[in-house]
């Protein structure tokens, strides 16, 4: 049997006569408008014994903003790994520790996975007052198909890797959620498309603040204007939809080679490669390095000997 703990710890903030319990709190932040810092999270900040923090300049602003006095300590990548048995010793001392990131909800694209989960084995009692959240807020807003989506978060920046890890998630039958830097922005479309094809996405930008925009189109499209428009200002999350029915059909390594068997008895090498790349948005190089086994394994010789050069990568 799995262990339980009492949720919420003793006097979590609901009532404002009560301190906190002991345990760790994971305290949404806004992403941008201060007016979405919620009740609970300003009592929890204020009861709190102690505030963990990315940067004590950031939340330092936000805690003045509300007149929170509650002392800081900062917790981040670089630090880490020193603070957490501080903050173990903290929590078995009884105290009340709220968790928060930069802005928006701790753990996601932001620290404290391994604190929650060093605090959920050491048995102490953890648990979230939930707020904004970027990701999400960009889904909603996205137009795109809410009921299955996959966060994604922020793709390596190296061009190899950050292709490889869109094509990981290419076959997957969900919308996408990416997080990026706007001056990365451009770049990041420009893979998205090459890899994924024409599908419907949207660009968000600056959510919850006076110069929020989202930017609905085609993958092509949104990759050739922020190529022709450069960076924009503030921050964005690309949201990208899922595969259309066929497109998805072809996304397995069953459908692709189903789909080049039939593409491959009624034409050239080369023409089935073409038609099968068009149709699954999968890249031409991909495709014919499948279609080349599949005419090895029934002809085991060297097909039509057509070939895909460089200059026919999508
Ligand atoms: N923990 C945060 C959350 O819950 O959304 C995310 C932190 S992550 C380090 C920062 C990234 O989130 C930005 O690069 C951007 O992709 C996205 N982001 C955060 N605030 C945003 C906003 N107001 N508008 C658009 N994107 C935002």
């Amino acid at each position: 049997m799995p262990e339980q703990t009492k949720y919420p710890p003793e006097g979590s903030g609901s009532d404002r006569s009560c301190k906190p319990g002991a345990g760790l709190y994971l305290v949404a932040t806004p992403i941008g408008n201060t007016g979405d810092m919620t009740f609970r999270a300003l009592e929890l900040l204020q009861g709190a014994d102690l505030i963990v923090c990315e940067d004590t300049r950031v939340t330092g602003k936000l805690l003045n903003r509300f007149n929170v006095r509650t002392p800081m300590l900062p917790y981040h990548e670089h630090n880490a790994a020193q603070m957490r048995p501080r903050l173990l010793a903290r929590l078995a001392e009884g105290a009340v520790l709220a968790l928060v990131s930069d802005a928006g909800m701790p753990l996601i694209s932001d620290p404290g996975y391994k604190l929650v989960s060093d605090v959920i084995e050491a048995g102490f009692a953890v648990t979230a007052a939930p707020g904004a959240n970027a990701a999400l807020t960009a889904l909603q807003l996205s137009g795109l198909p809410p009921d299955r989506f996959l966060f994604r978060g922020f793709l390596p920046t190296k061009t190899v890797a950050r292709r490889a890890a869109i094509e990981e998630v290419a076959s997957i039958s969900a919308t996408l959620i990416f997080y990026e830097s706007a001056q990365r922005l451009a770049v990041l479309l420009e893979d998205l498309n090459g890899v994924l094809g024409a599908r419907p996405a949207a660009v968000a930008r600056e959510l919850t603040k006076l110069f929020e925009e989202v930017r609905r189109g085609s993958l092509p499209d949104l990759a050739a204007h922020y190529a022709a428009a450069g960076p924009p200002k503030g921050e964005v999350v690309v949201v990208v939809g899922p595969p259309a029915a066929a497109e998805a059909a072809l996304l397995d390594t069953e459908g692709l080679e189903g789909a080049l068997r039939q593409a491959l008895a009624g034409g050239s090498l080369k023409t089935a490669v073409a038609e099968v790349a068009r149709l699954s948005g999968r890249p031409r190089r991909e495709v014919y390095a499948r279609a080349l086994a599949l005419v090895g394994a029934t002809a085991s010789g060297d097909g039509d000997g057509d070939e895909v050069g460089d200059d026919e990568e999508r």
